[in-house]
C-alpha cells in the first residue's frame, strides 16, 4: 500500500500510468483534473465555472481542487492513491501534507517522470488525433495553442514542486521518454521499495 504523486508536465504520461497501477495493484487514481472534466459535462455550477479557465489552458483555483481531493480522500483506498495531476501549486502541496497528516495517512513517493519539453507538443497532438479516430470526444485543450499556455503554467506553478519534494526527500526522477512498459517498470520499482 502506498500512496503516491504523480508529477510532470501534460502529455508527461502520468494519466496513462496511473490506469495501469488502477488496473495491477488496486490503487485508486484521484486525478483533478477528470474531476473537473466531469463536473464540466455534469453542467453542475462548479463545472460551468471552471470551464472557460480549463479551456483556455489555465488553472482553476485552489480551494476548488483542494476541496475536490478531500471529498476522495474521505473514501479510503487500501491499495493506495494516486495523485495525477494534483498537487499543482505550492499552495496545493500545503494542503495535501495537511489533509493526509490529518488522516494520519503518508505519502510514500513523487515520482516525477522526467520528458523533453519539444516532444509533448507532439504526443498532445496524437492523443487528440487518437481520440478523433476512434470517435471519442477530443479535448478542447490539447491543441498546440492551449497546450503552450499549459506549459507555462507547469513551468511557473508546478515546476517548483520538484524542488519542494526534492528537499523533503520524497522525489524520485524516472525517464519519461522510455517506452511505457519500461516506464511502468521503473515505477514499480520505486513502489515495491517504498
Ligand atoms: P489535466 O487533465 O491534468 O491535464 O488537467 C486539465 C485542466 O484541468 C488543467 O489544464 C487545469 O485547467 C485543470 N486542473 C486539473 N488539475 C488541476 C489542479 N490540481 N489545479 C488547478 N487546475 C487543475
Amino acid at each position: 500500500m502506498a500512496n503516491i504523486i504523480l508529477l510532470g508536465p501534460p502529455g508527461a504520461g502520468k494519466g496513462t500510468q496511473a490506469e495501469r497501477l488502477v488496473a495491477e495493484r488496486g490503487m485508486v487514481q484521484l486525478s483533478t483534473g477528470d474531476m473537473l472534466r466531469e463536473a464540466k459535462s455534469s453542467g453542475t455550477e462548479m463545472g460551468k465555472r471552471v470551464a472557460a479557465v480549463m479551456e483556455a489552458g489555465g488553472l482553476v483555483t485552489d480551494d476548488i481542487v483542494i476541496g475536490l481531493i478531500e471529498e476522495k480522500l474521505q473514501k479510503g483506498a487500501p491499495g493506495g492513491f494516486i495523485f495525477d495531476g494534483f498537487p499543482r501549486t505550492l499552495k496545493q502541496a500545503d494542503a495535501l501534507a495537511e489533509l493526509l497528516a490529518r488522516r494520519g495517512m503518508a505519502l510514500d513517493a513523487v515520482i516525477e517522470l522526467v520528458v523533453d519539453d519539444k516532444a509533448l507538443v507532439g504526443r498532445i497532438v496524437k492523443r487528440a488525433d487518437d481520440a478523433r479516430a476512434k470517435g471519442l470526444p477530443v479535448r478542447k485543450d490539447d491543441t498546440p495553442e492551449v497546450f503552450e499556455v499549459r506549459l507555462r503554467e507547469y513551468y511557473k506553478n508546478t515546476a517548483p514542486l520538484i524542488g519542494y519534494y526534492w528537499a523533503k526527500q520524497s522525489l524520485q526522477q524516472i525517464d519519461g521518454m522510455a517506452a511505457m512498459e519500461a516506464v511502468a517498470a521503473a515505477i514499480a520499482k520505486v513502489l515495491d521499495k517504498v
